[in-house]
């Protein structure tokens, strides 16, 4: 899988996050502060909000791709790249490869070590394995 290869499959933010509402939420979207599951979508926006104790949230919380500026496309790829790689990979190479500046692609390669670690089946999730 390539960057156009993803862009292909998740053409859209929103479609990754979709993606990422399936494998977290496969029985409905429940709230992550509160765990109800009284949600309602906020589809202009690609979130959810919950209506016992009124915040709003995205797919993305709580997953190593939350807060981040970088297309959630180029994270599933960097996720992609260095759980299949048999060789451990550079900074440079997922730079380049992601066409990412080094110094964000170092902070996913940290974010998604952590996650290999701690979150590995969700990892393996987002790409499909
Ligand atoms: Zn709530």
């Amino acid at each position: 899988m390539n960057l156009d290869e993803l862009y292909e499959r998740f053409p859209e933010q929103q479609d990754c996050l979709r993606h990422l509402e399936k494998i977290r939420w496969p029985d409905g979207v429940i709230c992550p502060a509160c765990d109800s599951q009284g949600v309602s979508a906020l589809p202009s926006e690609h979130r959810h909000h919950c209506n016992k104790c009124n915040c709003s949230f995205s797919a993305t919380v709580g997953t190593p791709f939350h807060h981040t500026h970088s297309d959630l496309q180029k994270w599933f790829l960097a996720v992609h790249l260095l759980l299949t790689s048999r060789r451990s990979i550079s900074v440079r190479r997922l730079s380049r490869n992601i066409q990412i500046n080094k110094n964000t692609a170092w902070h996913m390669m940290k974010r998604i070590r952590l996650a290999m670690q701690q979150e590995r089946k969700f990892l393996e999730e987002v790409i499909c394995e």
